[in-house]
């Protein structure tokens, strides 16, 4: 006898606005600053550029420089990325704040709180145990498995934790994709 084919079942995280950045104020202190509408500053020195992103603190406005390149040779820049600063292209500046390499370089951190969400699909009330579910990430948010799945599946995190198999660590934070089986409640 060979088993029933799982249900599989895509479960999305997105990003549903740009996150806020975690960094201190000069100025006010506070620890929040957002890329708003999102805007470079290139500064040409002779062959050199400097590019940095540019951001404001929440509080008080203030506009505080992220460092993108530093003193780089205009030859080795791709045009199209040079008209993207030039342009303040949207998914140029996604791709820049979402790069783990200007949060070390630039000493910050995102805060994603309301700036995400979980799309899973309707058809999951007819689905007959075990059912299998794969997480799929479309932006690098940050979640605890446990609580992403808790919420998911409207369960509570004792009830995920007796229902739910998975290879990964369910309490540790990730945002790369996995997967995971519920089985049947009691
Ligand atoms: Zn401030």
């Amino acid at each position: 006898m060979s088993s029933p084919p799982h249900i599989v079942l895509p479960w999305v995280v997105r990003r549903t606005r740009l996150p806020l950045l975690s960094l201190r104020c000069v100025n006010c202190r506070s620890e929040s600053a957002t890329t708003g509408e999102g805007r470079f500053r290139v500064n040409a020195n002779s062959k050199l550029l400097d590019v940095w992103l540019l951001v404001r603190c929440v509080a008080c406005d203030r506009t505080r420089k992220l460092t993108v390149h530093e003193r780089t040779p205009v030859s080795s820049f791709d045009p199209a990325e040079l008209r993207g600063y030039r342009v303040n292209d949207p998914e140029l500046v996604a791709s820049w704040l979402l790069d783990p390499l200007l949060a070390r370089r630039n000493r910050f951190t995102l805060d994603w709180t309301g700036a995400w969400r979980l799309d899973t699909p309707s058809a999951w009330l007819d689905a007959a145990w075990p059912v299998q579910v794969q997480v799929v990430f479309e932006d690098p948010v940050p979640v605890r498995p446990e609580r992403l799945i808790a919420q998911g599946l409207g369960l509570s995190r004792n009830q995920v934790l007796r229902r739910v198999k998975c290879d990964i660590t369910l309490r540790r934070s990730t945002s790369t994709g996995f997967t995971f089986t519920v089985m049947a409640g009691d």
